[in-house]
Formats: C-alpha cells, structure tokens, sequence
C-alpha cells in the first residue's frame, strides 16, 4: 500500500513538474508560431499549405498558382494589352507586421486604382518578398513587392516589382523608421501618415501578363498578374530591414516557383516605346 501511495506520488509530481516546465514552454511555441511559414520542413511550410485549412486547398490543388518563372521561350509578345493606366494618390497609410511580411495598406479607393481592360482595381495594399518569388529566366532576384490591387466585387490584380542589390529604393527609405519601430511587435501596427503610393516607381511601361493565384494562403486563383520587366535596386541593408523586422525565424519568405501548367504569358510592349 505504501509503495502504492510512494508510486502514486511521485507520479504525480512528475505530472506537476512536466506540467511546470513544459506549458509555458508551449503557449509561448504557439504564440510565436504563424499559421503557415516558409521552412520546406516544416508540416506548415509551403509544400503542405493546402492540407492546413479546407479553404487553403488551392495552395495544393490549384492549377494556376503563383509564382512562376518567367521564360522567354514561354512568353509572347504582344502590343494589344495596353498601358498600365494608374490613378494612384497619396493617402494615409498604416505599416503591419504581419509575421510572415511587412504590409503597407491604404483605407478603401483612397489610394486611387488602376485600370485593367475597362475594369477598375483599387490599390489596397503593397509588401515585400525577399528573395524574389518570381525568377526570369530562372533568375532570382534579391526582392518583390506586390501591389495588390482589389474591385468591389472581390477580383484581384498585383503589380510585380523585383529588385536587385544596389542603390536604394527611395519608397522604402522613407519607411526605414517606421519599419524599425515595429521589429519585435508581431501583428504590430503604424499609422504613417500620408504615403504617396506614386512613389513605387515602375521604371518601364513593359510588363508581363498572366493569370496566377496570391502566392500566400489561401492561394485564391485568378489573379491578374501584371509583372514589370525593369528590374529596380534596393540596399542590402533595406532587405535587410524588411526581414529582420518580421521576426518569424525564417530568412526567407520566397513561396517556390510553382508549374506553368499551359498558361501564357505575355510581355506587353507599346509600339511608341523607344527601343533600348
Ligand atoms: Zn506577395
């Protein structure tokens, strides 16, 4: 009986001391931990994102994901798409740390639109991805941004900017303190002030065209993709800034280039453009 009740206690406080060490332990693990990350290992990271929520399945099962790789060989030329035609306009903007990415976003059609074939997006928000999740030509580059863009009734369109190591991006310089002042607040949040989203420059009214999907769940599809050929430079320091300031243990929150799958791209290219 004795050795019963010397069993029964020690088992006891072998529970309050698992207990102890190991709960703080874990409600810590899951505060930290995002719904999905970027580490190939991990059973949230890319390659298992559909099987996380029902909703999230066209991460595994959709045939036009993003991003791909842009090949020559895949893309034609065409001049009939027409210009980007852009209305954006300065208004205020809140920076969100949102673990997996810094997002900058603007409150409902304040930031104006752009117009694709007669229907007009609304610029709703822009982040960055580091390295690029787009490769041209199997090239990556050092950054992304995407301007997501949004119509009333839910359709939406990004804007692809990719960015090489060299000399500042002027937008993102005028974040650094803001950016800075969020690293360490997961789901932080910054009022800004005005940002004139005029000031992510594009470089060149050539881009590439084709439909794909948002390259973070729920991997929603039909998204009109609008990818600009000139590649921009950013400081090693500014990507290095838009990283650190995420905090979520993963150097990386590049999504793989994902199949083709027969769709077209296509480059459009104005037929007033000087050559160069
Ligand atoms: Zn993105």
């Amino acid at each position: 009986m004795a050795m019963l009740q010397t069993k029964l206690l020690s088992c006891v406080l072998f529970i309050l001391v698992v207990l102890q060490y190991s709960c703080p332990a874990t409600s810590q693990e899951v505060e930290d931990e995002s719904e999905f990350n970027y580490s190939q290992q991990s059973e949230r990271g890319p390659a298992r994102w559909g099987e996380i929520h029902p909703e999230w399945r066209a991460c595994s099962n959709g045939t036009m994901q993003s991003p791909i790789d842009i090949s020559n060989e895949r893309v034609h030329i065409v001049s009939h798409l027409g210009k980007l035609k852009r209305s954006y306009k300065p208004a205020n903007a809140t920076l969100r740390n949102r673990g997996h990415d810094m997002m900058l976003s603007w409150e409902g059609k304040e930031a104006g639109a752009i117009e694709i074939d007669g229907t007009e997006y609304a610029l709703r928000q822009c982040h960055w991805h580091s390295p690029s999740e787009h490769t041209i030509n199997g090239r990556r580059f050092d950054l992304e941004a995407h301007l997501v863009h949004q119509t009333a009734d839910g359709k939406i369109a990004v804007v692809g900017l990719l960015y090489k190591i060299g000399r500042p991006d002027p937008f993102l310089a005028s974040l650094e303190d803001d950016l800075a002042a969020i690293t360490d607040t997961t789901q932080g949040e910054r009022d800004v002030g005005v940002m004139d989203p005029k000031g992510i420059k594009f470089g060149s009214r050539k881009y590439y065209r084709y439909i794909g999907s948002l390259t973070v769940p729920p991997c929603t599809e039909n998204v009109v993709w609008s990818f600009v050929t000139k590649v921009r430079t950013v400081t090693r320091e500014q990507v290095r800034l838009l990283r650190v300031a995420v905090h979520d243990n993963y150097d990386t929150n590049a999504r793989p280039v994902q199949s083709l799958n027969h769709r077209s791209i296509q480059l459009f290219k104005p037929d007033d453009e000087e050559k160069n």
